[in-house]
């Protein structure tokens, strides 16, 4: 066993603070890093030590893995955190901090490694019989030989870059005629975009859901699998609603789910927290899709309805502790959702609106959590990921949980920049999302930005014009009395005289 006593998360906002509350509540000592940008930042005034790193951009501060390395010696830090994004699931980066006697809190470097290629985890996961959808299971070298591959899977096919990721790297091909331009133009952009031009083929799963199983492994090859979290509601490819557990997975899909997230976090001698990202066909089907090595950002669904501390687990396991609990110990509790609250204007195709927050009110109450870095008066910069806070709800069922949500919204005040509330609070109303019958596709199908505007049925549209002759009659009303008493002024007036 070897006890955290100072932990560096090497992260900003608020997974930075999420991590440090948990360390703080282990009575483990918090430093913080930060960029010139998060200066007066919510997570540099709660650490108890902070170190500046350099200029806002990534490359110049937060991506500095030699210099977080060198603030740990100087400051006597035994163990590194780091958060999602970033240096997260940088295999160099998990080395060297091993390499400098000092506590990776994640997987080994070998693990994010395989994991971190999606082909290299297709051939990881192969002996373990994994349901996969179909495709090709090595880097596409022979473009025609390709070509017959795709035909006998069928189009639509997807292309997808190994090296890929948050959303990043994929072009869907309808037709056999687009082949060869496609897969051309898809080979250079994953060169320049993630520097290796190796890219595969799947069959388009045209109808799919995103649902993906949180794992816990200790050092002792234990490995468990905490349910699962459905994500579909997404643009471009990134998820804005996350809820658990989904509203269609029965608790035999639930097992096998499960039981296969946990053969592929075997097959990379996993340990730590980790997620086995499936995607599921219109027949629940599900099939692997890849693995990530991390937290996740909607981790905090899963603490809800399991009333587990993700970090703390992380925490514990990397100092070496046995899991605390076996599968058959772990219940599902209620249900959880969670919507991103992202500086981004769903009017304007969600493109990031920065700014600053002038009010920034938080909706609190009973199974309400806001996990956020931001303060009213702050800047949101330019320089990272526009997602201010994380909102998170806990109720006895789906039903509920989703009222809960909605209140919350409506009481969550923010203004001086464009949210991504007003489209979530959309979402939560929806029929497609109520009854649980929906893809991937939500934003396609069913979101245009006219559907933020206020929407009257006929009965309300009945009740304001009612409204509007009222007022209109008090109104005549009233410069009527207000005549009256000038006449009776005016009759006064004379009488005295
Ligand atoms: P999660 O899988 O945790 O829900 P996302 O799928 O939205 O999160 O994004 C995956 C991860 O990749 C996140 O940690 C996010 O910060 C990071 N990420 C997203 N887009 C980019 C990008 N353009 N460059 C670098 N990292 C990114
Ligand atoms: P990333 O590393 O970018 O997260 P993923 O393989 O996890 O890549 O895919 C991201 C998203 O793209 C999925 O959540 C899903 O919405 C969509 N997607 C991925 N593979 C397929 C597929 N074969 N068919 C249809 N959609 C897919
Ligand atoms: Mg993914």
């Amino acid at each position: 066993m070897n006890k955290i006593k100072k932990l560096l998360v090497a992260n900003r906002g608020e997974i930075a603070l999420r991590v440090m509350r948990t360390a703080k509540e282990m009575g483990i000592q918090t430093v913080a890093v930060y960029s010139e940008a998060d200066t007066h930042s919510p997570h540099v005034k709660f650490a108890d030590e902070a170190v500046c790193l350099g200029p806002p951009p990534s490359n110049q501060s937060y991506l500095l893995a030699d210099k977080i390395i060198e603030v740990c010696l100087e400051l006597g830090v035994d163990a590194v955190h780091p958060g999602y994004g970033f240096l997260s699931e940088n295999a160099n980066f998990a080395r060297k901090v091993t390499d400098a006697g000092i506590i990776f809190v994640g997987p080994s470097p070998q693990a994010i490694e395989v994991m971190g290629s999606k082909l290299a985890a297709k051939h990881a996961v192969s002996a373990y019989g994994i349901p996969m959808v179909p495709g090709t299971e090595d880097a596409i070298a022979d473009i025609p030989a390709a070509k017959v591959k795709a035909a006998e899977i069928g189009y639509p096919i997807l292309i997808k870059a190994s090296a890929g990721g948050g959303g990043k790297g994929m072009r869907i091909v309808e037709h056999e005629e687009e082949f060869e331009e496609q897969m051309n133009r898809a080979i250079s952009e994953a060169q320049s975009a993630f520097g290796d031009g190796a890219v595969f083929i799947e069959k388009y799963i045209t109808s799919p859901r995103h649902i993906e199983i949180q794992v816990l492994g200790d050092l002792h090859g234990n490995i468990v699998y905490l349910f699962e979290r459905e994500c579909s509601v997404q643009r471009r490819h990134q998820r804005v609603i996350e809820e658990a557990p989904s509203a269609v997975v029965s608790p035999e899909m639930r097992k096998a789910m499960g039981e296969a997230a946990v053969k592929v976090a075997q097959a990379c001698n996993y340990h730590g927290a980790g997620t086995v990202e499936f995607i599921v066909d219109e027949q629940l089907n599900f099939y692997f899709l890849e693995m990530n090595t991390r937290l996740q950002v909607e981790h905090p669904v899963t603490e809800m309805i399991t009333g587990k501390d993700l970090v703390r687990e992380q925490l514990l396991i990397a100092e070496g502790n046995p899991l605390p609990f076996k599968q058959e110990d772990l219940r599902i509790n209620g249900h959880s959702l969670e919507v991103r609250v992202y500086a981004e204007d769903p009017r304007n195709n969600f493109l990031p609106d920065i700014g600053r927050l002038q009010t920034y009110i938080r909706p609190t109450g009973a199974g309400v959590r806001v996990d956020d870095g931001f303060e009213q008066g702050m800047d949101i910069p330019i320089y990272y990921d526009p997602m201010i806070a994380k909102l998170i709800v806990h109720d006895v069922d789906r039903e509920a949980a989703i009222q809960k949500m909605i209140k919350a919204i409506d009481e969550y005040y923010i203004t001086g920049i464009e949210t991504t509330l007003s489209f979530c609070r959309f979402v939560l109303g929806h029929e497609a999302f109520k009854s649980g019958q929906f893809d991937t596709k939500f934003v396609e199908k069913y979101f245009t930005p006219d559907k933020l505007d206020i929407q009257w049925s006929a009965e309300e549209l009945k009740l304001l014009a009612a409204l509007g002759v009222e007022l209109y009659d008090r109104h005549k009303n009233r410069l009527q009395l207000k005549s009256d008493a000038g006449i009776t002024r005016t009759k006064w007036k004379n009488r005295l005289i």
